[in-house]
């Protein structure tokens, strides 16, 4: 019989999906976005800035 010892290791990818803080200083509403070109979700605005 073969006796397999599963050890288990999790390896998260961190890096590819980095969630960051921004804030939209048009309505000034802060949320999370992906990327460079962040666009606010509530009035669609490019001028967000990293919180
Ligand atoms: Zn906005």
């Amino acid at each position: 019989m073969c006796f397999a010892d599963s050890s288990v290791s999790v390896e998260l990818e961190e890096g590819n999906f980095v969630l960051e803080e921004y804030q939209c200083m048009e309505c000034s509403s802060s949320f999370r976005g992906i990327g460079k070109k962040v666009r606010c979700p509530s009035c669609d605005s490019a001028k967000v800035k990293k919180v």
